[in-house]
């Protein structure tokens, strides 16, 4: 079994702008697992705010040895002890797990659902991501987004009002807030969900900073719409903190470390009662492949990462009609589009 991986810089098709800054691309590592003439993928996307960076991500995985049995029927015991090998470093473990259930479905000929036993099923509708954007350019981006059944607006700007205003002058779809940690005061924040939920809102992302648990539960309380923790959860653990003061959470395959610990923490959300997202960075189609096999078990779907990026190097789940399509091809489902 031999592990490669290389860097790769994700070029994304607009500049992307969220409440603590912009980027046009976001730097990641590509990883393979080849064994018996198959090859699984991986993939560590790192968008600057977290604490993982190419270097860090290839540091930890010269340290990887594959030392699995040729089935791979050890990959949870495997998994077990990537885990134990650093703290942190979760982009890094998902680059190794997507890749080797990727490979562990390719042996088996199975898609990754089947092997979780998931049931797929109709009607699983992706959000589309819109960044702060200028008037003329949320306009041509809504214009370009017509095909999906809403979106998810990133806010935390100076003018968020006139944000949702604008907005508003293209499209009555139902709208997902992400705020990206932007309203630092909860009054500020109560007074902004109060107006968001008489326009067709849906649901308000990480309004507060992610360490200002009390100021969230407080929210929760009063807020007439869901409110999701996305930078206030990066591991499983940390669903325990969060279970009194958020309604539900964003999982996402970079912060749990990969397909099997996102398939456990969306168990343990449910049975907490907290609700479903699951979403992604800006990802190419193999790790958003890799998180679309999950997508039945949430309440809102938002993998559009592949979408917002112009060096896609695989070709995998699709979207139609803002529905996503999940590959029924063995492991991800995904194909090598370029060749390096
Ligand atoms: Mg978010």
């Amino acid at each position: 079994m031999k592990l490669s991986y290389y860097p790769y810089t994700i070029s994304l098709k607009d500049n992307f702008a969220i409440s603590t800054g912009s980027r046009t691309a976001t730097p990641a590592v590509m990883v393979e697992v080849e064994h018996n003439g198959f090859i699984g993928y991986g993939e560590a996307s790192l968008p600057p705010y977290l604490e993982e960076n190419q270097s860090s991500v290839i540091h930890f995985l010269e340290r990887v040895k594959l030392d699995l049995s040729n089935d791979l029927s050890d990959i949870d015991l495997f998994l077990n002890d990537l885990d134990r090998l650093a703290v942190g470093n979760n982009a890094a473990k998902a680059s190794v797990d997507i890749a080797l259930h990727d490979l562990w479905g390719k042996l088996n000929n199975l898609p990754l659902h089947k092997l979780f036993e998931i049931q797929k099923k109709k009607n699983l509708f992706t959000s589309f991501t819109i960044g702060i954007s200028s008037p003329d350019e949320l306009e041509r981006k809504i214009k370009s987004a017509l095909q999906y059944k809403y979106l998810k607006i990133k806010l935390g700007a100076k003018n968020d009002q006139e944000i949702i205003s604008s907005v508003r002058n293209y499209t009555n779809e139902p709208l997902l807030i992400d705020v990206n940690q932007g309203w630092i005061d909860k009054y500020f924040a109560l007074d902004m969900i109060n107006w968001l939920s008489e326009k067709n809102v849906l649901l308000i992302e990480q309004p507060l900073p992610k360490n200002n648990l009390k100021d969230a539960g407080w929210l929760m309380e009063r807020s007439p719409l869901p409110i999701i923790a996305d930078e206030a959860v990066q591991e499983i653990s940390d669903l325990e903190k969060i279970k009194e003061c958020y309604s539900g959470v964003n999982v996402k395959l970079m912060k749990t470390g990969g397909i099997r610990n996102a398939f456990r923490m969306i168990k343990l959300a449910h049975e907490l009662n907290l609700k479903v997202m699951i979403g992604c960075m800006t990802e190419t189609s193999c790790a958003i492949s890799a998180a679309s096999h999950l997508a039945p078990l949430a309440d809102w779907i938002d993998l559009d990462g592949a979408e917002l990026i112009s060096n896609d190097l695989f070709l995998g789940m699709k979207i139609k009609d803002g529905e996503i399509l999940i590959p029924d091809k063995s492991g991800l489902g995904i194909n090598r589009k370029i060749l390096r």
